[in-house]
């Protein structure tokens, strides 16, 4: 039994990997029920319980994108990585040491140079003392539950996921947080800035009843998006303004569409106690339902 299990792996990669070179047109649509929480909190017990604390420059950080690359891969997705420098500093009160950061992008093979596309991030590194369960091993949680309900699956337009290095901060001001969201979004062309259609940061997606849904302005459009995909799926949610503090700042602020997913206030964060007690999985498996929904 033990071998039928890995030849069907293998077959199941392959044709994962076929897919993504043409015949994902063949299949249904992706939808909501699509979602298996049980991947989300699997990461979060390996990243929190088994990999731990991950400043983005550490040897644990590159570990744990070793491991996400690996998951994403074994789904059928095609993965780089994008090296990058990130200055030392003091990140929640620890000094951090300048070094090398990573991020893990993933697609299909769908891209195309013209064609819209949406891209979904998480932050994969930690401050140095938290094992980081909410914060943020839950939105990389929902970022492999969704890679895994599109696989075999369209979606309406291209999607593209990033585990973002380095978003915690090193410093006080603005420049000094949100490293690896900003050298993606330096090195996006002006085509590929053009095109893209909105990027959703998910970030501290494990605690509380209600999806916050997070933008820095009022009346943002791209929120709307996701505040339909909450109603359509019966997600409660809340809407927040004044949101700058994740990945989708670096979009943002760059003059491209960004919005967050998550931010609930918790006792553990930013604390050794994130641990993975702390995370709700009906409420990972609620933002992964709310993300289906916008990209189907
Ligand atoms: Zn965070």
């Amino acid at each position: 039994m033990v071998g039928a299990s890995r030849v069907g792996r293998r077959e199941l990669v392959g044709g994962a990997v076929a897919a993504t070179v043409g015949t994902l047109a063949g299949c249904r649509r992706v939808r909501p029920g699509d979602v298996e929480s049980s991947t989300a909190m699997a990461a979060v017990r390996h990243l929190a319980g088994v990999v731990g604390p991950r400043p983005g420059t550490t040897p644990a950080y590159f570990r744990a994108a070793e491991w996400v690359d690996a998951q994403l891969d074994r789904l059928g997705w095609q993965v780089e990585r994008q090296r990058f420098a990130v200055p030392g500093g003091f990140s929640w009160v620890a000094p951090v040491d300048a070094g090398d950061s990573v991020n893990v992008i993933a697609h299909r093979g769908d891209l195309r140079p013209g064609v819209p596309w949406l891209a979904i991030g998480a932050h994969l590194d930690t401050v140095p003392r938290s094992p980081g369960a909410e914060d943020n091993a839950s939105g990389i949680g929902v970022l492999l539950t969704v890679a895994r309900a599109v696989t075999w699956r369209r979606t309406r337009l291209p999607v593209v996921l990033i585990a973002f290095g380095a978003e915690e901060p090193r410093g006080p001001t603005d420049d000094d947080h949100h490293y690896g969201s900003r050298a993606y979004v330096d090195r996006l062309t002006a085509g590929q800035r053009r095109s893209l259609r909105g990027m959703v940061s998910m970030d501290r997606v494990g605690v509380g009843d209600a999806v916050v849904i997070g933008s820095p302005e009022d009346g943002d459009p791209l929120r709307d998006q996701l505040v339909a995909a909450a109603e359509r799926v019966g997600a409660p949610y809340v809407v927040e303004s004044g949101q700058r503090s994740s990945d989708h700042w670096s979009f943002v602020r760059d003059g491209l569409p960004g919005v967050r997913l998550g931010s609930t206030p918790y006792a553990a964060y930013h604390d050794d106690s994130d641990v993975v007690s702390v995370v709700n999985r009906d409420q990972l498996e609620r933002t992964a339902r709310v993300v289906v929904s916008w990209i189907r």
